[in-house]
């Protein structure tokens, strides 16, 4: 550990919000594992008291620790041996299939590659999601009745029982150096011949008392002195498919890693892993899999963290991520402006308003324009983007828009077409989808320049994909997006104009890293006359009353849609699919209501379809997969139903509740959920309190415990995978900077063909 790291540490615990979770197992606990071993007794202090503070304190003492940090002798802090790094050389070895391992038949292959494992490399780089703490052990004589805990101790004799022909018994007495206990397992008869008296155990359960008599039921167990750890220390808990448990996995990584774990190369030159403090890749990799302690968990994954982020900087730099180029100007008409204004069937918001002006501020300048406009879901940010597009037809250029699904494509091609289309301009619709003579055909419409404004999915990016003047590129719902391809369509033109969308509120660190020097406008008002969608949180007891209110809106003549959550394949959840929920709507409790289903699965033509039956009020019901999550407009469907709304990160509940509430009539969203935990709850609560993004955001960082050990899909920038942009900011600033000198001074060609590797910018 050194400075920079601890510091990082710090930082991302009031990002958090105090709440102790800026490290798996507990910040306070890691400082004191710290302190302890730098015998800091000062540190050590703190972080006992951290522990039993209140918020207000705890920062306070953060402060303090800090004064310590900064007092303390670090350079006589002896490093972690760094060793010395290996060529990046792509190894051949890691690309081993998996299926030639020991113990991976063709079944277990194929339930690896349910988790995306197909390759040597792939098994060994799949981290944990999670950790169970299981280093803490217990005196038998202070266990409490009913508490999970861990006991060690020797076998002094066994019994078993067969009460009943499927039922097997196994008894054991297990000795400490405070009691004895009674250890008790069922079904697991296999056990008895290697529990002979005199074996040293780890048993982890808990204390129960069965008929007046105290027994210590195991849920886990593990012989000391036999190999490798698989139910004591800190634990890695994977991400898994069924029929394949986390002993199970254990192993199968355990093995994979004695033949190759040579074979892991470092990625991030020495100089600067020695900077740092980070252990060797493979260490990292090792620290991760069979940890021993908090504090080399969280290096190995702040290693892992800073290589991605430094990846990520260098290959934007490679392409060249400059600010203030020299760009397009824009026609300087105030004209412009009143005429696209007329033709709207309301008036923007002031807040549009101001947001168009900055736009067009920079249209005209001759510098590139490289602005985000951030807007809460329902704010009105298409409107704006049809201002932009307007300006660059009339100047003489094209425009294109970018989303990231088919459907929400057609939908703005429908609307803007309409729009557009009306004041002169040529709009047109590229998806990628459509016969070959069809393509060509809207292919060269773009290339000649006959197509004034081009929206369209990702398909822009394709090489093939010309333009004749690009003025503007605009991508929309740009959290969806990875970062890769919003250059992608930025380089279709000579320095156009960029201008990108999001409704999910960006850390300015990370725009400025992300974008450059971004320009931020944000439209903080909604049309007039929008009532906050009224939000309730249920559980699964009121289903039917549920469904009875869905009904009863339908006959009032509104619509509703009910989410179902995405059929993960990795895990057999109880959850009904999507299809036979809307079976058993159709037949039972909403059989008198037209009901459409609309997964993923469907093909684009299908979904359009459907899309369009609900938009012209032909559908009552649309019971949908997330597909509906994006961009979807239909302001006259006022009842949203998720169902098992705990599945959901809050950012995303936000995005789909953002689909209703936006005609004149109330709304309301039900959130139907089994919440379990506290924690689970307090989401649910928050969503029904508060409308407000921004807000959701802020207290989703602050739930967001060390169960989400790794990864961040929910804020989106797709290549992360184990950095969190929130948490890690930090690490996002030391990385870019890095990025620049290493880009700048010392050209590393092996490095450089790594990062071309890994970011391709087209897929
Ligand atoms: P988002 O910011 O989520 O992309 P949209 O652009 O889809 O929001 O707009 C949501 C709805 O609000 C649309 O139906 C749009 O026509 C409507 N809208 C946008 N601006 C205004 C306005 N100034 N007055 C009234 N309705 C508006
Ligand atoms: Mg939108």
């Amino acid at each position: 550990m050194q400075q920079i790291n601890f510091l990082s540490l710090i930082e991302k615990e009031e990002k958090m919000g105090y709440s102790d979770g800026a490290v798996f197992g507990g910040f306070a606990e890691f400082v004191k594992q710290f302190a302890r071993q730098r015998k800091n007794e000062h540190l050590w202090q703190l972080a006992v008291n951290y522990e039993m503070a209140a918020p207000l304190e705890r920062s306070q003492i953060l402060v303090l620790m800090r004064q310590v940090a900064a007092n303390m002798d670090w350079s006589s802090i002896e490093k972690e041996a760094v060793e010395k790094p290996l060529p990046i050389t792509a190894s051949q070895k890691l690309t081993t299939p998996v299926r030639y391992l020991k113990n991976i038949g063709p079944k277990r292959a194929a339930l690896l590659q349910k988790l995306n494992i197909h390759t040597v490399g792939d098994l060994l780089f799949f981290l944990p999601r999670d950790y169970e703490d299981r280093s803490r052990v217990e005196y038998i004589s202070s266990l409490a009745i009913n508490q999970v805990a861990n006991i060690q101790g020797e076998v002094i004799k066994i019994a078993e029982m067969q009460p009943h022909y499927r039922m097997h018994i196994l008894k054991a007495w297990i000795r400490d150096e405070s009691g004895i206990i009674v250890a008790i397992w069922f079904n697991q008869k296999f056990l008895a011949q290697k529990l002979s008296p005199g074996k040293r155990i780890f048993l982890h359960g808990k204390l129960e008392k069965k008929y007046a008599q105290l027994q210590f039921s195991v849920q886990d167990y593990e012989l000391l002195d036999d190999g490798m750890a698989m139910a004591k220390g800190i634990l890695p808990i994977y991400r898994l498919t069924d029929k394949l448990n986390q002993k199970a996995m254990r192993k199968i990584i355990a093995d994979a890693w004695t033949l190759y774990h040579q074979d892991i190369c470092d990625v991030v030159p020495a100089f600067l892993q020695e900077k740092y403090g980070f252990p060797s890749r493979e260490r990292a990799f090792y620290h991760l899999h069979f940890p021993q302690n908090l504090p080399e968990i969280e290096l190995a994954r702040m290693s892992l963290v800073y290589e991605e982020f430094l990846l990520l900087q260098l290959a934007l730099g490679r392409l060249g991520n400059k600010k203030h180029l020299p760009g397009i100007a824009h026609d300087k008409n105030g004209q412009i402006l009143n005429r696209f204004v007329k033709s709207l069937p309301y008036a923007l918001t002031e807040a549009q308003m101001r947001c168009v002006n900055e736009i067009y501020h920079d249209m005209e300048s001759p510098i590139a324009m490289a602005r985000l406009l951030q807007g809460d879901v329902g704010s009105g940010k298409t409107v704006v983007a049809a201002a932009a597009l307007y300006k660059t037809f009339c100047s003489g250029y094209q425009g294109a828009l970018m989303v990231p699904t088919e459907l929400l494509a057609n939908q703005h091609y429908e609307d803007l077409g309409k729009l557009l289309g009306s004041l002169g301009a040529k709009v047109v619709l590229y998806t990628g989808s459509g016969t070959v003579k069809e393509k060509k055909e809207l292919l060269q419409l773009i290339a000649d320049g006959t197509a004034d404004i081009i929206i369209g999915t990702h398909a822009l990016i394709q090489n093939n994909v010309q333009f004749a003047k690009l003025g503007i590129a605009i991508t929309d719902e740009q959290h969806r997006f990875g970062v890769m391809q919003r250059v992608g369509l930025q380089q279709k033109g000579q320095e156009p104009d960029i201008l990108v969308m999001t409704a999910t509120p960006i850390p300015r660190t990370l725009s400025m890293t992300l974008y450059g020097d971004l320009q931020l406008s944000i439209i903080d008002e909604l049309p007039p006359g929008r009532k906050p969608v009224k939000t309730y949180a249920v559980n699964f007891d009121y289903e039917s009353r549920v469904w009875r209110f869905v009904e009863k809106e339908v006959q009032k003549g509104r619509q509703a849609y009910i989410v179902c959550p995405l059929l993960e394949e990795s895990e057999k959840l109880d959850l009904q699919s999507a299809s036979e929920l809307a079976e058993k709507l159709t037949q039972n409790d909403l059989k008198n209501l037209k009901i459409a289903l609309m997964h993923g699965k469907l093909k684009s033509g299908e979904k359009q379809e459907i899309a369009e039956l609900f938009r012209a009020g032909k559908i009552d019901v649309l019971v949908a997969t997330t597909v509906v999550e994006v961009g979807i407009n239909v302001p006259n469907a006022s009842v949203m139903v998720v169902k098992n709304a705990e599945r959901f990160g809050l950012a995303q509940l936000h995005q789909l509740r953002g689909r209703i509430g936006r005609g004149k009539e109330e709304s309301f969203c039900i959130l139907l959920h089994e919440a379990k935990t506290d924690v689970a709850r307090a989401r649910m609560r928050i969503m029904t309190q508060s409308n407000d993004g921004f807000r959701i955001a802020e207290e989703d960082l602050k739930l967001r415990g060390p169960g989400e050990f790794f990864g961040t899909k929910q804020h989106g920038i797709p290549e992360m995978k184990v950095a969190d942009l929130f948490r890690d900011g930090k690490w996002l600033e030391i990385a870019r900077e890095d990025a620049r000198m290493l880009l700048q001074k010392d050209r590393n060609e092996e490095l450089m063909q790594y990062v071309d590797e890994k970011f391709p910018l087209w897929h």
